[in-house]
This record gives structure tokens, C-alpha cells and sequence, in this order.
């Protein structure tokens, strides 16, 4: 696997936090040498944090580009592309992970900006970044190979009281990506999808504006995924051979089933 990912450029999207952090560093792990990995996210200072740690932990055959960047905003996703150093622009796989989720109210009482947000990161935001990425990977000189993996959720598919705007913004993900897909069907552009369940990250504490108790408290008493679970999945869905398209995938622990 790692050989396939030899020499690639992948960016990730929120990846200072996270799923996107682990999966940062399981394609470090995977692929140690030859791997140009950019990272973005709004909180820069994380961003070096992680490539330090990468560093560290394989050396200095995998290159790092912590890229500060607000996936909600068109004006920097537009900029994002024409601002990455030339040798950095010949991305191969997109990781559309930033994400986040607001409050937990029903849909009467749910705040316009929250509202806002979630749509403007989960949705606009990752079109954005698809758009912006896609014209790319179409003319790679070794004839539009690439990736575009969308991470969803459980909750595009079994929407819960009390998260209508969150499942909302999933299910568009997973419209959206189902279309993108249809659309370059034969193409060597791979569409996917991998939904997690429970994860234990610093979601829930964004969910609940920062308090870290009322976090905690989701994961009483039952045993989440972790991130490092869901980005062994992403990098594996990236390491297989070209023709094989892992296109949707749902994820989740025992205890959610
Ligand atoms: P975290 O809160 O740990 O990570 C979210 C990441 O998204 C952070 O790196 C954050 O970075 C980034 N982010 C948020 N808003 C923006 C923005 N406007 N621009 C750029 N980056 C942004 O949560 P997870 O790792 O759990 O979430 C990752 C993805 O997984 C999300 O799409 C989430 O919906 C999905 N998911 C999570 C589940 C869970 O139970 N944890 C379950 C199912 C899906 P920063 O703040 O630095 O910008």
C-alpha cells in the first residue's frame, strides 16, 4: 500500500483536530518517504504541532505543508490552489474532513447561525474544496488519476432528534458525492464516501461551545471509535490499486449498531 501512495500529494482538510490529525499521520506512517502531505485548517498553530510530531515520528522522508485556510470561506478556498508553492500543486487525493456540528435543539429553536455555519463548513465548504481540487486532478499528467474522499456521517443516513441541521448538512454530503460520482463514472477519478459513527475527538466539545463536561458526558458509558479507527480506513480506501473504487463505506462502534 504504502508504494501506491509513494510520491503523491494529499491534502486534508481540518486536519488540525481529529480524524483529520490521525489521518495525517497514518498516511506519514504508510508511506514514509515521498509523500508531500498538506495540511489546512483555521487553527494554524496545530497544524505545525502535527508536522513536528511527524517529523519526529518517520523522519524527514515525508514533506509537510501546514496551510492555514477557512474551508467556509469561497474567497480563500478559490485563493487556496494559486497560493501553494508550485512544486505543491500537483495534488493527487483530497480529504474533505472539516466538519463540525453546533447545539443540540429541535429544528424550531436551532440559532440562524448555527445554522449558517454548519452549512456554510460541511457542505459549501467541502463543494468548494471539490471544485477547486477537481480541475486538477482531471488534467495530471499521468492521465487524471486522483481521489476525493468525503467524510459523511452516520447521520446523513439515520437522522436524530435534535441534530436535524448536522444530518441535513450530511445527507447533502451524500448526495453530493453520489452525483460527483455518477458523473466521473469511468473516468480514473475516484468519488468516495466513508461515514463514521461515534468518534471521540474534539467534536462534541465544538458541538457544546466549548464545555468540556457536557462532552464527556456523550461518551459515558459506551466505548466510541477512535480517530486513528477511521483513518486506518481512509488510507487503506487510498492505498488500493486504481481500479478498485471502496466507494461508500459506514463505520461505527459495536455499541451503535
Ligand atoms: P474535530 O472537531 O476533532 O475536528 C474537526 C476539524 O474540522 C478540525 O480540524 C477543525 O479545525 C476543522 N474545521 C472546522 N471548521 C472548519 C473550517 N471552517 N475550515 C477549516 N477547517 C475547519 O472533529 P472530528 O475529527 O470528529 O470531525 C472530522 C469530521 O468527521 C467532520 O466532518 C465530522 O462531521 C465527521 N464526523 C465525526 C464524527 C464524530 O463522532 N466525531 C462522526 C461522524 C462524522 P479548525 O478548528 O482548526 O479549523
Amino acid at each position: 500500500m504504502g508504494k501506491r501512495l509513494a510520491g503523491k500529494t494529499i491534502v486534508i482538510t481540518g486536519a488540525s483536530s481529529g480524524i483529520g490529525r490521525s489521518c495525517a499521520l497514518e498516511f506519514a506512517r504508510t508511506s514514509p518517504k515521498d509523500l508531500r502531505l498538506i495540511l489546512t485548517a483555521r487553527r494554524d498553530d496545530k497544524l505545525k504541532e502535527i508536522a513536528e510530531e511527524i517529523k519526529k515520528e518517520v523522519g524527514e522522508g515525508v514533506k509537510v505543508l501546514p496551510f492555514k485556510l477557512d474551508v467556509s470561506s469561497p474567497e480563500e478556498v478559490r485563493g487556496f490552489v494559486g497560493n501553494l508553492p508550485e512544486e505543491w500543486r500537483n495534488v493527487n487525493v483530497l480529504v474533505n474532513n472539516a466538519g463540525l456540528v453546533k447545539g443540540v435543539a429541535k429544528a424550531p429553536e436551532i440559532e440562524e447561525a448555527d445554522v449558517k455555519v454548519m452549512f456554510d463548513t460541511n457542505v459549501t465548504g467541502l463543494i468548494n474544496m471539490t471544485q477547486a481540487i477537481l480541475p486538477i486532478l482531471k488534467k495530471r499528467a499521468d492521465g487524471g488519476a486522483g481521489d476525493v474522499i468525503n467524510i459523511g456521517s452516520i447521520a446523513g443516513r439515520e437522522p436524530y432528534p435534535g441534530g436535524s441541521i448536522y444530518c441535513a448538512t450530511k445527507a447533502a454530503v451524500r448526495a453530493f458525492t453520489d452525483a460527483l460520482r455518477r458523473e466521473l463514472i469511468a473516468t480514473r477519478i475516484r468519488i468516495i464516501e466513508i461515514d463514521p459513527g461515534q468518534v471521540e475527538t474534539e467534536f462534541s466539545v465544538v458541538r457544546f461551545y466549548g464545555d468540556k463536561s457536557k462532552a464527556d458526558a456523550v461518551y459515558a458509558g459506551c466505548e466510541p471509535l477512535t480517530p486513528d479507527d477511521i483513518a486506518e480506513i481512509v488510507v487503506f480506501t487510498a492505498g488500493r490499486r486504481e481500479n478498485v473504487v471502496i466507494a461508500d463505506t459506514l463505520v461505527f462502534p459495536n455499541h451503535q449498531a
